[in-house]
């Protein structure tokens, strides 16, 4: 799907061969589509150095066109809303991924009235619904608390936000958590960009001393973590083992305990924001578009899935 405005054919989170501009919410690899070489990208400057540290060749960002602003989705530092204006059809925001909550290491949300709103689907259903994320977060000092007299925890998370998070999280109890060296990377550029973090980094994905165990959070990548745990089971040793995603609310994982993190809104949310953003049409995209579109319909909204009510191949156009 592009977006026409002015002279630019904007794409949203993916790569169209048609498109002259390619915008990138945030540096999570499912929304980086548009990301190539020797092409400008549209991003925010903190979006653009996530996605340095895991590409070879230099990024560019342009300077943000004329009738465009971005505006913080909330959901990870550096995340953005494209906002664009258009004489024909006002204003229409496209959220990418998003949340209503506040996270320590994320700006709030900023949500801005819309004619036209295209909106993130990852979490479609009602019965879907996240805890507030301070209590979580409460729970999850908890139970690291608990378990610190009797051995490590380790955590199991995605490398790019989560895990900054869960830093933030350990930092806040007095605790540099051990990280391997994917989450040490991206968190050098979290700091950077003036979020303080704390933790310790020595390769634990290579291999643990006796030395390591005396640090009571450990957190690796998720592709790291069954090699730690062998490491872990070799020398004969305990720890206690937890992942902290929004998926953890819908499915069980091979850990001692999970916790219901989400860096997403829910559905609940996602009335919230639509509430507030109050647009005259929604256009819903993502894994779960259809339920979204049609739970949205129940409660009254004008709303549909992209690929209907834009013309051929589900293009947006002339909206400048
Ligand atoms: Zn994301």
């Amino acid at each position: 799907m592009v977006l026409h405005v002015g002279s630019y054919r904007i794409s949203l989170d993916m790569r169209e061969p048609e498109a002259n501009l390619n915008f990138v919410s945030h540096a999570h690899s499912d929304h980086t589509g548009g990301v190539k070489k020797n092409a400008d990208i549209l991003c925010s400057e903190i979006t653009r150095d996530l996605v340095q540290a895991r590409t070879k060749y230099p990024l560019r960002a342009v300077e943000i066109p004329d009738g465009v602003s971005l505006l913080s989705s909330g959901h990870m530092l550096g995340a953005k809303q494209l906002c664009a204006e258009s004489e024909s059809m006002g204003t229409i925001v496209y959220t990418g991924d998003y949340q209503m909550q506040k996270s320590p290491v994320a700006e709030e949300i900023e949500v801005r009235s819309a004619d036209t709103l295209i909106i993130d689907s990852t979490y479609p259903f009602p019965n879907i619904v996240f805890e507030n994320r301070e209590e979580v977060m409460t729970s999850m000092q908890h139970y690291v608390r608990s378990k610190m007299d009797r051995g490590c925890t380790l955590f199991g998370s995605y490398s790019m936000g989560k895990a900054q998070e869960l830093i933030s999280i350990c930092n806040g109890m007095g605790v540099s958590p051990l990280v391997d060296k994917n989450i040490a990377k991206i968190s050098d550029v979290y700091s950077k960009h003036g979020v303080k973090l704390d933790y310790l980094c020595r390769g634990i994905e290579m291999g643990i001393t006796d030395d390591d165990f005396r640090e009571p959070v450990w957190i690796v990548s998720m592709h790291n973590m069954n090699k730690v745990r062998m490491h872990v089971s070799k020398m004969g040793r305990k720890i206690f083992t937890a992942v902290a995603t929004g998926f953890a609310a819908m499915q069980r994982f091979n850990t001692d305990v999970q916790f219901a993190l989400s860096d997403h809104a829910d559905f609940k949310q996602a009335l919230e924001y639509i509430s507030m953003c109050s647009p005259k049409r929604i256009y819903t995209r993502g894994s779960g578009c259809d339920s979204f579109a049609r739970n949205l319909r129940a409660h009254g909204y004008d709303a549909q899935t992209l690929g209907t009510g834009f013309g051929k191949n589900g293009v947006l156009m002339n909206y400048a």
